[in-house]
């Protein structure tokens, strides 16, 4: 096993049950990502993309085949250790952001905090340096639902950032953004993998996948590309 990866898996195959009917939708995924890659993956709507993200993320652990992430063997946690591992390894965004809207946003943010069992002065204080990273210290104790969709996205940002994660993984973080939106939470992305951030984002836009470092593409539930775009350098941007 190769210690540097961040992400490996080997032969992973999930289906989705309805009665005796097992419907497959990944077969025989194999992957590796190295930590402080950018990868994004592409594919059209069902072909896999989401299903193969929440399986990386701990999600999902319903799948036959071998799935490592920071160096854990994903099927040998239970229950209460897969949590942790959500809770400490990784970051999620999601298309809908999915935040408390009757909650602040600095509420919002601290909420890993409540899994963490962390003390409340921490809680406060690195809630708002989470905030101040996506450029929303100010709008701490501001309701999420006065928020406008850039914004709300950045909390999200700010809430997976919390727990200090070794990994992002975004599914189309954009898709419910205007252009000009989308585009900052892109260029956010590139600076957190500058701070050595590895991310992974299921995106259809295109300017998402013009700057990754390698993109993946999914077809019917397999791997049909990887390109390396440049070896992990600098992307330009604009
Ligand atoms: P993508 O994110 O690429 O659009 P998904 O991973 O969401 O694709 O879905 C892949 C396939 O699995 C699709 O055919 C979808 O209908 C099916 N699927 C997704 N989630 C479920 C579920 N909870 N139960 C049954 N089928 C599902
Ligand atoms: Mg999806």
């Amino acid at each position: 096993m190769t210690t540097d990866a961040m992400i490996r898996t080997v032969g992973v195959h999930k289906g989705y049950r309805s009665g005796r009917v097992e419907t497959p939708v990944l077969f025989d995924v194999g992957l590796e990502v190295a930590g402080g890659e950018f990868v994004a993956i592409i594919g059209t709507s069902g072909s896999g993309k989401s299903t193969l993200l929440n399986i990386i993320g701990g999600l999902d652990a319903d799948y036959s085949g071998t799935v490592e992430v920071a160096g854990q063997d994903l099927s040998r946690l239970g229950d209460r250790q897969l949590s942790a591992f959500r809770n400490d390894r990784v970051g999620f965004i999601f298309q809908q952001f999915n935040l408390l809207e009757h909650l602040s946003c600095g509420e919002n943010v601290a909420l890993p905090a409540i899994f963490a069992r962390r003390p409340d002065g921490e809680v406060v204080q690195r809630a708002t340096e989470a905030l101040d990273r996506v450029g929303l210290a100010d709008r701490r104790g501001d309701l999420a639902a006065n928020l406008s969709g850039g914004q709300k996205q950045r909390v999200a940002i700010a809430r997976a950032l919390y727990n200090r994660p070794q990994l992002l993984l975004c599914d189309e973080p954009t898709g419910n953004l205007d252009s000009t939106t989308g585009r900052q939470i892109i260029e956010l992305f590139h600076q957190l993998n500058q701070e050595g951030m590895t991310l992974v984002i299921v995106t259809h836009e295109p300017r998402v996948s013009t700057t990754a470092h390698r993109v993946i593409r999914l077809e019917d539930g397999r791997i049909i590309d990887d390109d390396v775009a440049s070896p992990a350098g600098p992307t330009e941007e604009g």
